[in-house]
């Protein structure tokens, strides 16, 4: 059975709104989400609002039981693509109409926040009255204040919101972005889970999230937050110290995640590290840049309890080029070499399907890997997760398309060829569902709503899959994330050459238009 420490309780009477933040997967993935847990108390500091949790399958709030379709506003976090047939199934089992244009009056607000909301809000769009474009945290305080002093149904009041995207005016807007993470809202009250069973846990296993910094701008090409986040934003290390003690006071916890986009190219990473150690926290984060990682930074990740470092090598060297992860071979095998030195367990991610890319690259790929593997005294203990490319909105790749055979045949030879090792790789028909549910247009919403009576066979995702030209308008055009369209095309034509960019941190602006946000 699920307990929990630290949520919030009120008194229903004594509020004047009701927000349900309702996730569309699982409550170990939920509370997993550092963006979840910091609307969660941020909206609940609010005195004349409670916000409670809903989380799939259950149709009910956590902290009270009460049915989805009694909030005020019922507010949906999108961190990955699949949850929107969990999103509309929700709908469905609570009983409110899944399109905005069958509800009335007595149904909630439905909104939706988080990156895939961002993106490219189009395939839910008749579903979904209200679209956060950003980081949600001030967008959601305005968003209820206005609520608040106008609860009668018309969303036009709502266009004064900046970082709103409301499908029924088809508004162009502007992405919304927490300036100063010294300044913004950090939690310093985290629930604590207990349950019997691990999907009672975060995948954090009850950790202290620390948002360490947000936003990166290395450019890989193939990465949405990298291109939606911008520009890379990081929170003092004194005060996030601070922030872990409190949050420690607060809940007894003492093991500390840090997040952000890439946390090893936080700038004091190294003394973050220290003072937060030498106050007697474990530390542990889910994701290093290559790069970055010195063998000091991981002697002290080991020392604080880290067991498993996750590596993105990527591909192959030439093809690391098409898609700008410019990591030289020399450092991707020295953290390796370190890593297993120091008895870490490995995790390392890998892409097919990447612009260019032939069968030939994939027979190197496969004997790249098995290079890595042979280094461990035990090559099984060296784990390998082969994933498709999806070509996201707002990155260089969204003219990409996806090749649904050819990842289908790669895929099967690295399956025959890696027999013997740790590999798992993801399957080519999610990958191009995925692709279908990020790039495409509203008429998507169809097929998401479809899948939640009958069976859609490939076939139909395969027909429905877009594929841009160039010059062709895109659905999600009306959103405005800072980079302007001439620089993802200049990206483009960059990765059929080779080229790489740099990264603006280290060398020279390129003028994205992020900075002039
Ligand atoms: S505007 Fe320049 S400095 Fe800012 S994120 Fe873009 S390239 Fe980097």
């Amino acid at each position: 059975m699920l307990c929990e420490k630290n949520i919030f309780k009120k008194d229903y009477k004594q509020v004047d709104l009701r927000f349900a933040l309702a996730y569309p997967n699982v409550y170990r993935t939920a509370m997993s989400s550092l963006g979840y847990t910091i609307l969660y108390n941020c909206i609940n500091e609010r005195e004349d609002t409670w916000c409670e949790r809903i989380i799939f399958p259950s149709t009910n709030s956590i902290e009270s039981n009460t049915p989805s379709k009694y909030f005020d506003i019922l507010s949906f976090s999108l961190q990955f693509e699949e949850d929107y047939f969990n999103l509309l199934k929700m709908l469905k089992d609570a009983q409110i109409p899944l399109k905005r244009s069958e509800r009335g009056d007595e149904d909630p607000l439905i909104i939706a926040g988080g990156p895939c909301a961002t993106a490219n809000p189009m395939p839910l769009s008749d579903y979904i009255d209200i679209f956060i474009i950003g980081e949600g945290e001030n967008v959601i305080n305005e968003l209820i204040d206005v609520y608040l002093s106008n609860p009668d149904k018309g969303l036009e009041k709502f266009l004064k919101v900046d970082g709103v995207y409301i499908p029924e005016f088809d508004n162009e807007t502007k992405i919304a972005i927490i300036e100063d993470l010294n300044e913004t809202y950090h939690v310093t009250y985290p629930i604590v889970s207990e349950g019997d069973v691990a999907d009672d846990m975060s995948v954090f296993n009850n950790s202290i999230m620390l948002n360490v910094s947000r936003g990166c701008t290395r450019g890989c090409r193939f990465c949405m937050a990298g291109y939606l986040y911008r520009p890379m934003r990081q929170c003092d290390h004194r005060k996030l110290i601070d922030i872990a003690l409190e949050n420690r006071k607060n809940s007894g916890l003492n093991k500390v995640t840090l997040i952000g986009a890439a946390v090893s190219d936080y700038s004091n990473l190294d003394d973050l590290i220290d003072g937060l150690e030498s106050e007697g926290f474990q530390i542990s984060t889910p994701s290093l840049r290559i790069e970055s990682i010195t063998r000091n930074t991981l002697e002290t990740l080991k020392k604080s309890g880290l067991k498993t470092i996750t590596l993105a090598p990527e591909s192959t060297s030439n093809l690391r080029k098409v898609i700008n992860k410019h990591i030289l071979e020399e450092q991707i095998f020295t953290v390796i070499k370190n890593a297993i030195d120091l008895d870490f367990n490995i995790k390392l991610y890998f892409l097919i399907g990447i612009p260019g890319e032939s069968m030939e690259d994939i027979h190197d790929l496969c004997e790249y890997m098995k290079k890595i593997a042979e280094m461990h005294y035990n090559p099984k203990k060296v784990k390998f997760s082969v994933n498709p490319v999806i070509p996201k909105p707002h990155t260089p790749l969204q003219w990409e398309g996806y090749d649904f055979k050819d990842v289908k045949k790669k895929t099967r030879y690295i399956q025959k060829e890696m027999k013997n090792y740790n590999i798992k790789c993801e399957s080519p028909k999610k990958g191009l569902i995925q692709y279908t549910l990020s790039c495409g247009n509203r008429q998507v919403g169809a097929i998401i709503e479809k899948s939640l009576t009958k069976n859609v066979i490939l076939k139909e995702w395969r027909d429905i899959a877009p594929k841009y030209e160039i010059d062709d308008p895109l659905p999600w055009d009306n959103i405005d994330t800072g980079v302007n369209k001439k620089f993802l095309k200049i990206e483009h034509k960059r990765l059929k050459n080779l080229k790489q960019t740099p990264w603006c941190e280290t060398g020279p602006c390129y003028n994205c238009g992020a900075c002039e946000k």
